[in-house]
Parts: C-alpha cells; structure tokens; sequence
C-alpha cells in the first residue's frame, strides 16, 4: 500500500502543524478547519480505516481518546464542549485512509449531523 498522506507528514516529508507528538501517535491541525479548533489525532501505525482495527489496537485507541481530552483542555474547549470523531469510508465521507480522530470545538454542533 501507498505512504498515506499522515505518514508522510510522520516521517517529515511534508510539512504540518504539530501539536502533540509521542511515540506512537501524533496529533496536527487540520489544513482545512471545520471549526475553531480542528486537531487530526493520528496513530503512527498506518491502520486504513476503523473497519481495520484488532485487539491488539484496543490500547492506542485509548491512548488516543486521552490525547484528544488533553488537547480539549489545553485548547480551552473542554468546559464548552467539542466532539470527537472518526469518518468510516464512503457513506461517512473519509478521504484519507489512515486512521485519524477529528477534535472540534470553538462553536456549536448539530445534531443530528448532516
Ligand atoms: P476524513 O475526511 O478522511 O475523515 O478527513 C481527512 C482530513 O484530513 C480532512 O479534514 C482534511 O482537511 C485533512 N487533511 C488532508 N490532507 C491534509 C494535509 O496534508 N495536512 C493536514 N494538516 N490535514 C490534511
């Protein structure tokens, strides 16, 4: 399979906002913000969609769930609210298929989303 577009960021092939960074996951702004705060939060481990996941996995999923309410509180958004998300192929609309957890927050949601 192809470098995805993450791993490339990863691996400093292409530049990229990074806000946090550790040994297995790395967390950047979104290039096209959909609000306010808009953070990527993204395994290093090159995972294609949740539909790809395995036990094995369980543990950097909740490492990743614990970085995102970290960034949340030092964003300033955690008192307000945000949402946390994943984009699962076609119907949810993912584009890149490298597992990634959107953080946002800074306005109000709909729900229902659209
Ligand atoms: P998806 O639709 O797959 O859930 O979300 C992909 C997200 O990655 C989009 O919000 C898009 O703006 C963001 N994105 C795509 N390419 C880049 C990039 O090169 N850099 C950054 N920072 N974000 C990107």
């Amino acid at each position: 399979m192809a470098e995805s577009i993450f791993t490339k960021i990863i691996k400093r092939e292409i530049p990229a906002d990074i806000v946090f960074e550790d040994d297995d996951i790395i967390a950047i702004n979104d290039i096209n913000p959909q609000a306010p705060v808009h953070i990527l939060i993204i395994p290093k481990k090159e995972i294609a969609t949740l539909n790809d996941l395995n036990e094995n996995d369980a543990n950097l999923i909740g490492k990743i769930i614990l970085v995102a309410k970290n960034l949340a509180n030092q964003k300033g958004i955690a008192e307000d609210g945000y949402r946390l998300l994943v984009n699962c192929n076609k119907n949810a609309g993912q584009t890149v298929f490298h597992i990634h957890f959107h953080l946002l927050g800074g306005r109000v949601f709909g729900w229902p989303p659209g």
